[in-house]
């Protein structure tokens, strides 16, 4: 049989393949040479993926400082593997005019040192703040070098996929508009496409939804994709109680339900699917708040995603099943988070963190996916990793078929 990734960023991926890949790097010497050798390979900006501070031997992100060692003045930005962290040089800061009076920006902030002073990390829409100053400065993935990347992807056995693409504001620095570049390549494409856009505002939507019912090939409108939280790694995921590691915080909230209502209602007018990102438990039951109005409005529950639904209280995972709404898991997220994330959350959360059999169990509709770049796209690795669950509550764990399961296509393919 062939598999379907239901959460995948296919450029982004691309941009991973072409690019500078940090995961594996053993200590802040070894991260940092990577990156001096890859910008000797590279005109104008440095951009770095996966960057991975638990498996750093310090422990801790890279700042400013320590890029500067190394990049002088080429303006250089290091995302973290889950994509909601990135580490900037003080190039980078100057040419986004961040400076120790810049305000933090809505859903976002920017770490500072003891006088105020940024130290490079942004987290959530911070991001955002530096990546479209430097953007232009970036050369992204060529046409070829992402229908490369397509290829990989079928031959990893995935013979269509649910990919994300932003419309307008980019998520990967360098692709200046995802979607214009799906719809572009879509007649070469060699697998099959549903594509969830990430859109601001309703006309941008529809827009999208247009381009790519016109683009001739392999693609599909399939929906509206929203952030509700981060991630755990950044602790920016939205918890009821605070962070084991860090009792100061309990992530960061994104969602204004009013602006998500109205795009969710947009995205059911051109006939789509609503997916929200939330992976702390208290992002979780935001999203479920607003799928229940949702479906209170008439919506048809079927076509309401719950992104990741990684921490869930029993009474969510009821919820859930009452509601009838559908949870996108992405198991390959167990694999690399076993080593640390009991840090984070505490022995209590990591019994009731991805709960598959316990979802299952309750009559929801489970789908799988990568999240790719964050995790590599091998459907076989999220398989593994859902059955034999590294570091988690085994009695969670799936049969075989129950995982492989959760990378079926879906009824229309
Ligand atoms: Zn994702």
């Amino acid at each position: 049989m062939t598999y379907h990734d239901h959460h995948i960023h296919p450029i982004g991926y691309a941009t991973l393949v072409n690019g500078l890949e940090l995961m594996d790097s053993v200590d802040l010497a070894d991260l940092t040479a990577r990156v001096a050798r890859f910008a000797d390979t590279v005109e104008g900006a440095v951009i770095g993926q996966r960057l991975n501070d638990e498996g750093l031997a310090e422990g801790r992100l890279p700042t400013r400082d320590d890029l500067d060692d190394v990049v002088g003045d080429r303006p250089t930005l290091l995302y973290r593997y889950c994509g909601h962290i990135a580490v900037a040089n003080s190039a980078a800061l100057s040419l986004a005019g961040v400076e120790s009076g810049t305000p933090d920006p809505e859903g976002g902030s920017f770490d500072r040192d003891p006088t105020g002073e940024p130290t490079g990390v942004l987290r959530e829409t911070a991001i955002q703040s530096v990546s479209s100053a430097l953007a232009p400065l970036v050369d992204g993935p060529s046409d070829a070098a992402i229908l490369r990347a397509f290829g990989d992807l079928a031959a990893m056995g995935l013979g269509s996929i649910t990919g994300i693409v932003s419309a307008g504001e980019p998520l990967w620095c360098g692709v200046t508009d995802e979607l214009d570049v799906l719809c572009r390549l879509a007649p070469d494409l060699p697998i099959d496409v549903d594509v969830l856009v990430i859109a601001p505002d309703p006309q941008l939507l529809a827009e999208a939804a247009e381009k790519i019912r016109r683009s001739q090939g392999r693609v599909r409108f399939l929906g509206w994709k929203e952030f509700a939280d981060g991630s755990f790694g950044g602790h920016t995921a939205a918890l009821h109680d605070p962070f084991t590691d860090r009792p100061d915080t309990r992530g960061t909230e994104r969602l204004d339900r009013e602006h998500a209502t109205m795009m969710a209602r947009a995205a059911m007018m051109l006939g789509g699917t609503v997916a929200v990102h939330a992976i702390g438990d208290r992002a979780n039951d935001a999203v479920l708040d607003l799928f229940e109005d949702l479906v209170d409005m008439g919506a048809d529950p079927t076509r309401l995603r719950v992104e990741h639904a990684s921490l869930l209280t029993a009474a969510a995972v009821e919820r859930m099943a009452r509601l009838g709404v559908t949870a996108s898991v992405q198991p390959a997220f167990l694999a690399s988070e076993g080593d640390w994330l009991v840090k984070r959350i505490g022995d209590e959360r990591m019994r009731r963190v991805y709960p598959f059999r316990s979802l299952i169990q309750a009559g929801i509709q489970v789908i799988g996916g990568s999240d790719s770049p964050v995790e590599l796209p091998d459907p076989t690795i999220g398989i593994n990793a859902a059955i034999g669950r590294p570091g988690f509550d085994p009695s969670e764990g799936l049969t075989p078929d129950e995982a492989a399961a959760l990378f079926a296509p879906p009824a229309r393919f």
